[in-house]
């Protein structure tokens, strides 16, 4: 069974990482890159506190795009920038802590 490395409760039953979702400051953007391909960029996840890894896959599913994950930055291909705040609110992120550029 997996433990919280914080709590040492079982992570079915932690509640650290919840708490720790209410306590970021997330910044949505749309970037026009290179050949006019637009990528999402949500930044400000605290990697230490929040699975960004499991978020990824979880907009990659969601979203149906590729994505990467790197230094608490996750990159989605495509412009997702409202869906993705919406994930995110589901998945118990406080709506007016997610800014969307
Ligand atoms: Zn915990």
């Amino acid at each position: 069974m997996d433990v919280c490395q914080k709590c040492g409760l079982p992570k079915d039953l932690c509640v650290c990482e919840s708490i720790a979702r209410e306590q970021q400051k997330i910044v949505i953007s749309d970037v026009k890159r290179k050949y006019k391909k637009h990528v999402t960029i949500i930044e400000g996840l605290d990697e230490k506190q929040i699975d960004v890894k499991g978020l990824t896959k979880l907009f990659k599913q969601k979203l149906a795009c590729g994505g990467t994950a790197k230094e608490g930055m996750i990159e989605l291909q495509g412009q997702h920038a409202k869906k993705a705040k919406e994930i995110l609110v589901k998945e118990g992120f406080p709506e007016e802590s997610i800014e969307v550029k």
